[in-house]
């Protein structure tokens, strides 16, 4: 394809002089002065390749002009070439500076004026091959290696070193993007700099180990492996060196490292591992590395396959409510049931721990919840409809869905929207939830209280808080925590019994009633009995089962 030159240029005598000259080889344009001239060059479908400009022009002239062209990025690769009268050297100088690529002289002269005009076109054209080739290799920000470099190279260094042991490490900034927003894309862009900067430094020094950028904040190292206490080590001088660049954040990197096992597997794949493994410290913020295990990888696909099921499972309505039955140990019998979620595919049964965890980690536990609160409601509302006067039922409330703002209108709503009493709807939250963001949930259970719902702290004792969580929220059951019932017959029994004698005295002393789940064995029951314990939940009772089940067993007439 012809390429097209720009002649800029007021006198028409000198433009066409020009035009003779070029119209064989190039497609030519002209503009008779500087404004004219950035029309042409800012229309895309111009396409300019060169421009030869005059200096002396009316409206904007041959400086103006180049002023606002060298500081265009869009106009950086296509030479310009200035046309001058006499051999001025200051006007030449000037020109230079702002970007000029070359010099044709008046009165021109044919063959001169192709020859420069050739080369410059064939400048920018090798200039922009160049380029090109940069990019292929080297981040543009921080001009250290992109992850197809990096892969090449590790590549044939752990071909050139088959007796050393190397390993691959991913690291990247925990909340880049806040970093951003708090000082500006400009800072954010600094940093990263400063980091490919230590690279380079470290890098200088080893002779082993490449790196890269492998996107965004994401950078990667491959050097020969070191054991744990050395990458401590590596990390604690980072995160100084971090902590000595920014004084007014705390700038925290998460690692991940992947020892290399077999030297010619793919390094992309490599790199998934190690960056499988930096993700584990999200949110940790004891441990700012981890080191890959096959695990990590299972636990992720096994987590990706059930978020991809969960709304699905939705609409086919996989989620069943369960209820296991809760006894009073005054007269042996029921008195209320606890929600249980089941998710039933149709592979079977998943159960609530494998579950739970991975929804409350991508927040889909908000949407499970209100669904178990809405169908519990619908529930209790489906009793009374048919003139049963039910048993309080208890749901739960994941830790997660107390960040939701609205949850205590959400609840609310509910209740009002199936015209279910709320003395009927309790609530149970896990002990360790209260410490998560205590200020918040003290408001919320306590606006809850107001309405008449009634709370259960569950899961009581399995944290190390209990006690002082207790003094400052008003909760209005306990749940005794499993791990005290599963000792029988071992030798914590004597400690786990005294345990739970003396919370369940602490409960009376606060007037609260307590539920011990877990409980298997009549031992137990009887134990609980002497104590004091007014309500049990375990299998040796019943377990969680189906509703119509639950409705058999619970509407009878020796329970009412
Ligand atoms: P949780 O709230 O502490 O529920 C009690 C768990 O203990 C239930 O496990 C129950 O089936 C089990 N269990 C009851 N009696 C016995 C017993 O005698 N022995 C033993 N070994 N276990 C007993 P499940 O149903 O597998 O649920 C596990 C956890 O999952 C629950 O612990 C709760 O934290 C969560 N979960 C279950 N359903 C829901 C739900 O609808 N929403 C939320 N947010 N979490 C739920
Ligand atoms: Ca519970
Ligand atoms: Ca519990």
């Amino acid at each position: 394809m012809e390429n097209t030159v720009l002649i800029v240029e007021d006198n028409e005598i000198n433009r066409m002089l020009l035009m003779t000259i070029l119209e064989d080889t190039y497609h030519v344009l002209e503009a008779c002065n500087g404004r004219e001239a950035l029309d042409i060059l800012r229309d895309p479908k111009n396409s300019v390749s060169a421009v030869i400009t005059d200096l002396i022009m009316p409206e904007m002239d041959g400086y103006q002009f180049l002023e606002v062209y060298s500081s265009t990025p869009q106009f950086s690769n296509i030479p310009i070439i200035v046309s001058t009268s006499q051999s001025d050297s200051e006007s030449e100088v000037k020109c230079l500076e702002y970007g000029a690529w070359d010099f044709i002289k008046k009165p021109y002269n044919a063959q001169i004026i192709q020859f420069r005009v050739k080369n410059v076109i064939e400048r920018s054209e090798l200039y922009a091959l160049r380029q090109l080739r940069y990019q292929e290799q080297f981040d543009t920000l921080t001009g250290i290696y992109i992850q197809n470099m990096f892969v090449r190279q590790t590549k044939k260094m752990l071909k050139e070193n088959p007796d050393k042991d190397f390993m691959i490490l991913h690291f990247d900034i925990s909340q880049f993007q806040v970093y951003n927003s708090v000082f500006g894309r400009r800072e954010g862009d600094k940093l990263l700099c400063h980091i490919a900067d230590l690279l380079r430094k470290v890098g200088s020094k080893q002779e082993y180990m490449t790196y890269c950028r492998v996107e965004a904040d994401a950078f990667c190292i491959c050097m020969p492996a070191v054991d744990k206490e050395l990458i401590q080590k590596l990390m604690d001088w980072f995160q100084k060196d971090l902590q000595a660049y920014q004084r007014d954040y705390n700038i925290l990197p998460n690692l991940g490292v992947y020892y290399v096992e077999d030297k010619s597997a793919s390094i992309p794949g490599m790199i998934d591992h190690a960056k499988l493994a930096s993700k584990e410290c999200k949110g940790n913020y004891i441990q700012n590395y981890y080191i890959y295990t096959e695990k990590m990888g299972k636990s992720i696909q096994e987590a990706q396959s059930i978020v991809s099921d969960m709304e699905r499972a939705m609409k086919e309505e996989q989620f069943v409510l369960y209820l296991q039955p809760k006894y009073g140990l005054a007269e042996y019998k029921l008195r209320g049931a606890e929600v249980l979620i089941r998710w039933l595919t149709p592979e079977g049964m998943v159960s609530p721990g494998k579950f739970i965890p991975v929804f409350e980690k991508n927040g889909l536990i908000m949407k499970l919840d209100y669904y178990v609160w809405e169908q519990s409601c619908k529930l209790i509302r489906s009793w009374l409809d048919r003139g049963i006067e039910p048993f309080p039922v208890s749901v739960n409330i994941s830790r997660v869905s107390m960040y939701n703002p609205r949850i205590v209108e959400e609840i609310y709503e509910l209740t009002v929207k199936y015209n279910v009493p709320p003395r009927l709807f309790q609530l149970e939250l896990t002990e360790s939830a209260y410490t998560d963001n205590p200020g918040t949930i003290k408001k919320a259970m306590q606006q809850l209280q107001e309405y008449g719902f009634t709370i259960l702290m569950d899961d009581f004792g399995s944290g190390y808080s209990s006690l002082n969580v207790l003094k400052d929220i008003s909760v209005d059951v306990l749940k005794l925590d499993m791990k005290f019932m599963a000792n029988t017959g071992s030798e914590n029994q004597k400690r786990s019994e005294s345990i739970v004698a003396n919370v369940i005295r602490l409960a009376k002393d606060l007037s609260l009633p307590v539920i011990a789940e877990g409980v298997e064995e009549k031992e137990q029951v009887e134990f609980l009995k002497s104590v004091g314990c007014e309500y049990v939940q375990g299998y040796y009772f019943a377990k969680p089962m189906p509703v119509a089940e639950y409705e058999k067993l619970a509407f009878t007439e020796e329970n009412m």
